[in-house]
């Protein structure tokens, strides 16, 4: 699946949900805490793959799954630019160091496995907005 199509389909599924919830009469924070990845493995099995598996993405005690994927990626389904004899596909906008760019035969994608940042409540309470499209709305260049 490319980055373009995964994330029209994440942002639908993520509207489908936050308008359920504002719908119920739920505030932000509520909204924020029902994102919580012991809750949506319950109550929305189809949100992320992993959740049939009762995996999470990262080994995290209290992951939140709100900004899924992450403000700060930066994705090209054409690619970005050449290194060399590989063409970039992603990268991490603030360079953090908890990710790296991983090389896939002659491709190279942002490797967001060791970090936390999207995931953290914190994280997520100052960059909350409805509109999980409008916080993603830098990632497709
Ligand atoms: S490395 Fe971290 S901050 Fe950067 S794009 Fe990946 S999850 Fe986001």
């Amino acid at each position: 699946m490319s980055y373009q199509s995964w994330f029209n389909k994440h942002a639908d599924k993520h509207t489908t949900i936050v308008e359920k919830l504002i719908s119920c009469g739920k505030k932000s924070d509520e909204i924020i805490d029902y994102f919580d990845y012991e809750n949506m493995v319950k109550e929305e099995p189809d949100f992320c793959p992993l959740y049939k598996e009762n995996k999470k993405c990262h080994a995290i005690e209290e992951l939140n799954c709100y900004l899924c994927a992450c403000p700060n990626f930066r994705f090209k389904d054409e690619g970005i630019k050449r290194v060399e004899e590989k063409m970039q596909y992603s990268f991490c906008s603030i360079n953090s160091k908890h990710g790296m760019q991983g090389v896939y035969s002659d491709k190279i994608h942002q490797d967001c496995s060791k970090c936390e940042v999207p995931h953290l409540k914190s994280y997520i309470t100052e960059h909350f907005d409805l509109n999980w499209k409008k916080i993603m709305q830098k990632c497709t260049l």
